[in-house]
């Protein structure tokens, strides 16, 4: 009898639980007493730690997400979303691009949708905020940005050129940091080429409700960031709230207030909301439950791993794992194993990883690291972030590309022209067809 495994969501989890079910089950998928399914919106799996470079124009954003369908070509791979798990009833109610949603039954069931932005209810949030978790996200900065250099260095109203040049970031995590010194990184770079903007008239504030910055290189390094940071002219703000941002006017709980054309929020992440339209049990911060060996709570035939589970950390007794890639990637291979474990009627193993650290680029030749107490600022930091990273982006091809990307890129000026006009493409035509009609 064939038995359904369905993966919600194709991101680290996804794609690294099914590349090790695609290996380990060969014969079963062959002789079709097994098969696979991912449920993801997107074709293809984003390499989130290098979502930074994309923005600043480092890396293609093509080359930082590995294609599902190419990587997986022994898993059946939908596009939409899941919208319901009903486990009792073993099925998903999944959401096509196109057309009614319908259900789909499974056996084997994993959870690896993933985290959305915790937002909070701030007024003008949502009006003018933006996150930093997607490719579009990412590349919709990056054009934003430059677009706003071009709108400062064409006005002649110091209001509208002050508020263009004002780029607010909240959230002093990985995202935050990263995304703000990668852009900010961008934009000194580009200014050279505008007549009247000079790199001090461009303003960047990184908004922080606690007392430090980057807490996964440690309080050391963090400290080095810190002050690395405020060197470079960021206005950092620590133990600081956004409290509005009403038609672009930024109120910080400080006191301060000045408007401020983009403001990017980083400021955590949490389960994405197909957990909460699910019978799994969730603890109080709306994680589904899990044993360390990633098997749901008290539910047979379901697994979940990465950022949307709560998953006990052995190394670290009475706590969870982290939301990150490290945990994420090194979960999906036990996850893996252990289906086929649950499969067999095997005891399952469990999951055991002491974090070792993180690198984190911040800027060109600029980073930090602390990684197995080895503590490093600077460009060995920095190399080291790009060495890490392009070992483990997925697939031959990807590093490839990567590396042609950061080899042209030794040689040639980065490009500084925005592209947002690509989010608009109808807009030339729509003009053109509201000509004839005059
Ligand atoms: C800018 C940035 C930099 C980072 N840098 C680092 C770093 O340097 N080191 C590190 O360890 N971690 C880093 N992280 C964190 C890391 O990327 C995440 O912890 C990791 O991606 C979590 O993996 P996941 O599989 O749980 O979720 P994801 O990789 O986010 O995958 C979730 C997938 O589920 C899909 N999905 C969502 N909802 C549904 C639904 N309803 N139905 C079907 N599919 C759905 C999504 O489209 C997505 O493809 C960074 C994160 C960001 C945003």
């Amino acid at each position: 009898m064939n038995k359904h495994i369905l993966i919600v969501g194709g991101g680290y989890v996804g794609l690294y639980t099914a590349l090790r079910l695609q290996r380990r089950l060969r014969r079963e998928l062959r002789d079709g007493s097994v098969s696979i399914t991912i449920i993801d919106p997107q074709s293809y799996m984003t390499y989130q730690p290098f979502l930074p470079e994309a923005a600043a124009g480092n890396l293609s954003p093509r080359h930082m997400v590995a294609p599902l369908r190419r990587v997986l070509p022994k898993v059946r791979i939908l596009n939409g979303r899941v919208t319901k798990v009903n486990h009792a009833a073993r099925t998903v109610t999944f959401q096509p691009p196109e057309g009614d949603a319908r259900d789909l039954a499974y056996d084997v069931v994993v959870m690896a949708a993933g985290s959305i932005s915790r937002t909070l209810p701030i007024p003008g949030l949502t009006d003018i905020g933006i996150g930093f978790k997607t490719v579009g996200e990412a590349i919709a900065l990056r054009n934003r940005v430059l677009h706003l250099l071009d709108v400062a260095e064409s006005t002649d109203d110091p209001e509208v050129r002050r508020r263009a040049l004002t780029f607010v970031v909240v959230g002093a995590g990985f995202a935050g940091v990263e995304a703000l010194a990668e852009l900010e990184d961008m934009a000194k770079d580009s200014t050279r080429y505008y007549r009247n903007i000079k790199p001090s008239d461009v303003r960047w504030v990184l908004v922080e409700a606690t007392n430090r910055v980057l807490p996964e290189v440690g309080p050391e390094m963090g400290k080095w960031t810190l002050e690395q940071l405020r060197e470079r002219g960021i206005d950092v703000r620590l133990e600081t709230r956004l409290e509005s941002c009403t038609g672009g006017h930024v109120v910080l709980s400080d006191g301060t207030e000045f408007d401020a054309e983009t403001l990017v929020w980083t400021a955590g992440v949490k389960p994405s909301p197909v957990v909460s339209s699910s019978d799994l049990p969730l603890d109080e911060r709306g994680r589904i439950r899990t044993l360390a060996t990633l098997a749901v709570e008290d539910t047979p035939g379901a697994f979940a791993a990465g950022d949307l589970a709560a998953v006990p950390d052995l190394t670290n007794p009475g706590e969870f794992c982290a939301p990150n890639a490290q945990h994420a990637v090194r979960q999906a291979k036990v996850l893996g194993d252990n289906i086929v474990r649950y499969l067999r009627g095997q005891e399952l193993a469990e999951y055991s990883h002491k974090y070792v650290g993180s690198v984190a680029g911040l800027g060109l030749h600029q980073g930090v690291a602390n990684v197995y107490g080895i503590k490093l600022r600077g460009f060995p930091a920095w190399f080291m972030h790009r060495t890490y990273h392009l070992s483990r982006v997925p697939t031959l091809n990807r590093k490839v590309r990567v590396v042609v990307d950061w080899t042209l890129a030794l040689f040639f000026k980065r490009e500084t022209i925005s592209l947002g006009e690509m989010e608009h493409p109808r807009e030339g035509f729509r003009a053109a067809v509201a000509t004839m009609r005059r």
